[in-house]
C-alpha cells in the first residue's frame, strides 16, 4: 500500500503546506483521510485520478479537514462521475456537509448527483467496512467547536494505518495506533503544550507505549517547522509518498 500527503499543513498554511488529506491507494482500496479547504487543487496538482477514490475519512469539522468537500463533490459532478463515493466522518456529517454546501455555493446540497452518495456517521469504537477496509474512530481531545473528533484505526491488507486527528494528548491515542504498520501524528508544537493540540515533546513520551512500526509528523505550525533540523522523527511533506 502507499499513501500520499496531499497536504499536511496546519489551518494557517504554515509553511506553505496544504491542508489535510492524504490518499491511500493499494491493490483494493483507494480512499482519502481528511479533505482540508485546500484539497482538490492539490490532488490535480498530484495528478490524482478522483474518480478512482470510494471513500473519503473526515476526523472533524474544521474547514482544514473537510472544507474540501464541497469542492471535491463539485468536480465530481462536473467530470461526470459515476463511481459511488462514500463520505463518513463524526456524528452530525450529513447536517454539516449540507450547510457547507450551502455556505459556499447556494442550493448546491440539493443538486441531484450523477453518482450515489453515501453520508455515513462514525461512532467511537465503533469499528466499520467499508469493501476492504475496516474503519475503528477513537474519541480525541480538541476544544468545543468542530467536534465530535476522532481519530482513525484504519486496517486493509494486511497493514494498520493510525491517524490522530487533531488533538491534545489523549489515551485514545495508544490503542489507536498501537503496533500500528503507520503512525500519522499531529506535532503542531514543539514542546510547548497548548489546549487542543499535541506537542511533539509531549508525543515523544507516550511512543514506547504506542510501539508503531514508522511515525510521521504532520500539522506542523512554524514553531515545529523551524526546528526540523533538529527533530530525528520523519515530516511529512506535500506529495510525500510513503509505500508499506
Ligand atoms: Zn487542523
Ligand atoms: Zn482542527
Amino acid at each position: 500500500m502507499q499513501l500520499r500527503f496531499i497536504g499536511c499543513g496546519d489551518a494557517l498554511g504554515s509553511g506553505g503546506r496544504g491542508n489535510t488529506c492524504f490518499h491511500v491507494t493499494g491493490d483494493d482500496v483507494n480512499f482519502l483521510i481528511d479533505c482540508g479547504a485546500s484539497s482538490l487543487p492539490a490532488l490535480k496538482r498530484f495528478d490524482v485520478a478522483r474518480d478512482g477514490i470510494d471513500l473519503i475519512l473526515i476526523t472533524h469539522f474544521h474547514g482544514d479537514h473537510f472544507g474540501g468537500l464541497p469542492f471535491f463533490r463539485l468536480d465530481a459532478q462536473f467530470t461526470r462521475r459515476t463511481r459511488p463515493l462514500v463520505i463518513a466522518g463524526p456524528q452530525g456529517i450529513e447536517t454539516r456537509l449540507a450547510q457547507l454546501m450551502e455556505a459556499m455555493f447556494e442550493h448546491s446540497s440539493k443538486t441531484k448527483q450523477r453518482f450515489d452518495l453515501s453520508v455515513v456517521a462514525l461512532n467511537p469504537e465503533q469499528s466499520r467496512s467499508f469493501g476492504a477496509i475496516k474503519v475503528t474512530p477513537y474519541p480525541v481531545v480538541h476544544g468545543e467547536s468542530g467536534g465530535p473528533f476522532l481519530a482513525y484505526r484504519i486496517e486493509a491488507e494486511g497493514r494498520v494505518i493510525a491517524y490522530s486527528a487533531d488533538t491534545e494528548w489523549t489515551e485514545a491515542l495508544i490503542p489507536a495506533a498501537r503496533d500500528s504498520d503507520l503512525f500519522i501524528a499531529e506535532a503542531y508544537m514543539y514542546d510547548k503544550v497548548v489546549k487542543n493540540h499535541l506537542s511533539l515533546k509531549t508525543l515523544e513520551q507516550h511512543l514506547p507505549a504506542i510501539g508503531a512500526k514508522r511515525l510521521v509528523l504532520t500539522h506542523m505550525s512554524d514553531d515545529v517547522l523551524s526546528r526540523l533540523d533538529d527533530i530525528e522523527h520523519l515530516a511529512a511533506e506535500d506529495g510525500m509518498v510513503l509505500v508499506f
